[in-house]
């Protein structure tokens, strides 16, 4: 698996407000999935005039940021850029885990009780329950008595649920299977005729015919073999193992699927947030409107080949592009200091654990099937059951409670033996808490 370790968070603002009190037409946020701080500059020279290089030199850079709980992961990290707060208190502890009322794993954003809009599937069955703080998008709205307009869009569900926050107008996220913008019944009983017709254009068909090859010369990209990250590369199928990327054999579905892992899903998110901004008229009168736009593929991209590879790199450059488009199209519809916009990013990657092996740099690998296979071995001996574990997920142990009062033992007695069988056994691991340190 992949880790995460977030390193520094970076937020740009882009053309603050001006001396005089004025308020912006709208608010633009930007989520780079999975982008390290130093990407900024380590691709600094290939990127282009009027994208990252534009925020860097016409910003404020906030280089002392930091995530400052674990696991670092899309979810808890949009939550806590939209509310400011952190997993403790917005609840959002991870992407999907255990929930001790209900005993079950649940995803963040899922909820049965709403329909898919604009699919017949289970993707759209979502909502912000689980999200227990108000976001910037929220605040918004309640600021001007629900007078401004909301938006929060993404390939990922959660990349765009979890912004908009819960009186949001719409967040809209991409359908892997039917290569639709889709929401769900939580905001809306429809979907806007201009995303009907936005879906209508079979614009992901059209990318995929063009197939992905390197955008700069190849000479520019790192030379070294791919070190796959967690997802096998067999992915793009039977296509070649290597740039460029032909995807003309794969069924219509596959592509639909496949279209995530290309750069490709970048620009079409910046299609639709134009489209989004003239058909719901955001920036229009005297009420400040707010989009956030959360970019995905530079984290699927990331995990499927490790960000030392060139797949990672070209994502980047591209990214940067599209992102120049996008502030371009912002500059000439509102004016280029008529607008708040910040940048940032939902958590960073390490380099793969196997490209650090490679080059004999200090790294160490815990993976999570042994781990959790020794501690139930270690419950059995010690406890006489492995159900005294509940659960294991997000590097969490849950303790069962009711086995510990059944058979007399004292939880704080428990949790250090667990504690110190870990400490025992596992080099890998470096801190240890336990809910009575907490
Ligand atoms: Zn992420």
């Amino acid at each position: 698996m992949l880790k995460y370790k977030v390193l520094f968070l970076l937020i740009i603002s882009f053309n603050l407000f001006s001396q005089k009190l004025e308020r912006p037409k709208i608010v633009v946020s930007i989520v780079v999935d999975m982008m390290r701080f130093d990407d900024l500059y380590k691709y600094y020279d290939y990127y282009g005039e009027g994208g990252f290089r534009e925020l860097l030199k016409s910003g404020s850079v906030f280089n002392y940021a930091h995530y400052n709980y674990e696991p670092t992961t899309t979810a808890p990290g949009h939550a806590s850029i939209f509310t400011g707060s952190i997993p403790y208190f917005h609840g959002i502890i991870a992407n999907d885990f255990f929930d001790k009322s209900s005993e079950k794993v649940v995803n963040c954003v899922e909820d049965k009780n709403y329909q898919s809009v604009g699919s017949g599937d289970e993707i759209g069955k979502c909502s912000p329950k689980r999200l227990l703080a108000s976001t910037i998008a929220d605040q918004i709205r309640l600021f001007s008595e629900l007078r401004s307009k909301a938006f929060a869009i993404s390939i990922k569900n959660r990349g765009a649920i979890l912004p908009g926050g819960h009186i949001a107008n719409g967040a809209f996220w991409y359908n892997n299977k039917t290569g639709d913008f889709i929401t769900s019944s939580y905001y809306m009983n429809d979907l806007p005729l201009w995303i009907k017709k936005f879906n209508e254009r079979k614009l992901v068909q059209d990318y995929m015919k063009k197939g992905w090859d390197l955008f700069l010369d190849k000479d520019s990209y790192s030379s070294s073999p791919a070190y796959n990250g967690e997802i096998p590369p067999d992915i793009f199928k039977s296509s070649q193992n290597s740039f460029p990327y032909t995807f003309n054999h794969l069924t219509n579905e596959e592509k639909n699927n496949l279209f995530q892992f290309t750069p490709y899903s970048n620009q079409i998110l910046v299609e639709f947030a134009k489209d989004l901004i003239e058909n719901e008229n955001l920036g229009q009168n005297s009420f400040p409107d707010f989009l956030s736009v959360s970019f995905s593929s530079t984290d699927i991209i990331g995990h499927a080949w490790g960000n030392f590879s060139k797949e990672s790199m070209d994502v980047f450059i591209r990214l940067d592009r599209n992102l120049a488009e996008l502030i371009s199209y912002l500059n000439r519809k509102f004016g280029q200091n008529n607008y708040p916009l910040f940048l940032t990013s939902d958590h960073g990657a390490i380099e793969t654990p196997s490209f650090l092996k490679k080059v004999n740099s200090l790294t160490s690998e815990l993976k999570t099937k042994q781990f959790y296979d020794s501690l139930k071995s270690f419950a059995i001996n010690k406890f006489g059951s492995e159900k005294i574990i509940l659960n294991f997920s997000n590097r969490q142990i849950y303790l069962d409670r009711d086995y510990i009062n059944d058979h007399n033992l004292e939880f704080e007695d428990v949790e250090d033996s667990f504690v110190n069988y870990i400490r025992d056994n596992f080099d890998a691991i470096q801190s240890i808490m336990t809910r009575s340190d907490l």
